[in-house]
């Protein structure tokens, strides 16, 4: 069989970003190693504060929508009380989180602020300020800042619940996903502190060395059956460290939490930890979203229907459905739906036990260029899968589509049709030159996985959706001459 055109994405034309993840899954990392090493340091004489841009150009769509989230947060001690303010400001809007820190306890501090791609927004900037009535040494570690552009975050619709519930400061700053460690000005060379691995995300992030109680990136693993015996949640291989043992062997002596011993090779701890990070755990292990990560192709088709529902929504100039229909009418879009079509299932009738568990389908299918809208149907997990993409027509007899035509107020020629979306095609006519040029060059499309190139297939599934128009033309004879592959 003749391979399949290859479109040549493989050259970005326009943006350059970090990788998607910035963070490997799978790798070699246990969750039972650590670093030791050095947090940094800033003396503070007075009120301070320090800004950081944070380019739009890194701005990726995040949970299958065209949210995008900035964020800034690190890890903080002092040993003063002081407040700390993080602001992030796009287009004048500011938001901020006030935290107050302790002297000598150790925090973890974070801010984000959700911004639609879909609206004009400039870069976002934000802002660390110090608030102190006395000079004072503050210190840091894996302080960052940036767009969240985890993989399976950009992926996951589901993964905007676990991220927005009220409890997301408890995870702060590991649910960025970040993995630098950017300085604030005139800072140096800090306490010793440790770290561990992550066994899912692969990074290495603080643990308290002070108290281990007061948990950082990582619960523990037994409190009230403490002291942890399980070696891989208790003890950690030192892979490097940044200073010399004498000066390590005094710290554990002195300073550190007695609940740990060291060795020179490995460190114990007392009460363990988990070997994922607090928001590996939230997102990956408590909130099941493991599955993301699990088949490639699940992951292709995902990343096209997340393509076709940007791309349709760019055209069209609508917005995502979740965040539109909450501003617009205060009300869930899920739950919406759910009440509209009497809390069961369309297709086969089930009752269906509340809106979590109720299956959105777009009714007109996506690989249409229909986006999900207000004219979606609430179908049962199993009637879902079948219906799949298909058109209502092909899926329903014709006393449902009836039925389906009154619920929706999609016109009954529409529904009963195997037509794509006529208005989106013409958009797409219009601008050709801005698919072929801008909205397939993103990054994340043009990144190549298992030897593919997402973009490829998009294009491919968005020309089979042309065919079925009566006006259909030729997308990817107009991407050649654009790209001049053909004059
Ligand atoms: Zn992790
Ligand atoms: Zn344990
Ligand atoms: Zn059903």
């Amino acid at each position: 069989m003749a391979k399949e055109k290859s479109y040549g994405f493989k050259t970005p034309v326009r943006r350059t970003t970090k990788n998607i993840s910035g963070n490997k899954v799978g790798g070699d990392l246990t969750g039972s190693e650590s670093e030791i090493i050095l947090a940094k340091r800033l003396h503070l004489e007075g009120n301070y504060s320090a800004e950081f841009l944070i380019p739009k150009s890194e701005a990726i769509g995040l949970f299958n929508s065209t949210i995008a989230i900035a964020a800034i947060g690190g890890y903080f001690i002092s040993n003063k009380n002081i407040e700390i303010v993080l602001s992030i400001t796009i287009n004048g809007i500011s938001t901020k989180s006030q935290y107050a820190l302790n002297k000598g306890h150790f925090e973890a501090i974070g801010h984000d602020f959700e911004v639609d791609l879909l609206t004009e927004f400039e870069n976002a900037n934000a802002k660390i300020e110090f608030i102190l009535t006395e000079p004072a040494i503050v210190e840091y570690t894996h302080f960052s800042k940036g767009f969240i552009s985890k993989e399976e975050l950009v992926l996951s619709e589901d993964a905007y619940k676990h991220y927005s519930n009220s409890k997301k400061r408890i995870c702060f700053p590991e649910q960025f996903y970040f993995n630098e460690n950017i300085l604030i000005n005139g800072s140096n060379k800090g306490s010793l502190i440790f770290t561990k691995s992550c066994n899912r995300c692969q990074r290495y992030l603080p643990i308290n060395p002070y108290n281990q109680r007061q948990q950082l990136a990582f619960s523990n693993h037994c409190t009230t059956k403490a002291p942890c015996t399980h070696n891989g949640f208790s003890i950690y291989e030192v892979i490097s460290k940044e200073v010399d043992d004498k000066i390590i062997l005094n710290s554990f002596t002195n300073e550190f939490d007695k609940g740990y011993l060291y060795n020179g090779n490995t460190i114990k701890s007392y009460f363990g930890h988990q070997l994922e990070c607090k928001a590996c755990k939230k997102f990956f292990v408590n909130a099941a979203l493991n599955h993301l990560r699990s088949s490639s192709q699940h992951r292709e088709d995902a990343l096209r229907r997340r393509a076709f529902e940007l791309l349709s929504c760019n055209l069209l100039g609508l917005k995502w459905v979740y965040h539109e229909f909450r501003e617009k009418t205060g009300l869930e879009f899920d739950k919406f739906i759910y009440d509209k079509f009497g809390k069961k299932c369309f297709k086969c009738d089930n009752p269906i036990a509340n809106a979590n568990e109720m299956h959105l389908d777009h009714t007109m299918p996506l690989s249409h260029l229909y986006p999900l809208d207000e004219t979606a149907t609430c179908l049962c997990a199993g009637c879902n899968l079948a219906k799949s993409d298909i058109f209502p027509v092909d899926f329903y007899p014709e006393e449902k589509l009836k039925t389906l035509s009154a619920i929706t107020g999609i016109p009954i020629e529409i529904i009963s049709s195997r037509t794509p979306n006529e208005k989106a095609l013409i958009k797409l006519k219009e601008n050709v030159k801005w698919v072929v040029e801008d909205f397939l060059t993103h990054p994340e499309y043009i990144k190549e996985r298992d030897g593919k190139i997402a973009a490829d297939s998009i294009l491919h599934s968005i020309q089979k959706a042309i065919n079925n128009s009566p006006n259909s033309y030729n997308l990817l004879e107009e991407y050649d001459k654009i790209k001049g592959l053909i004059s």
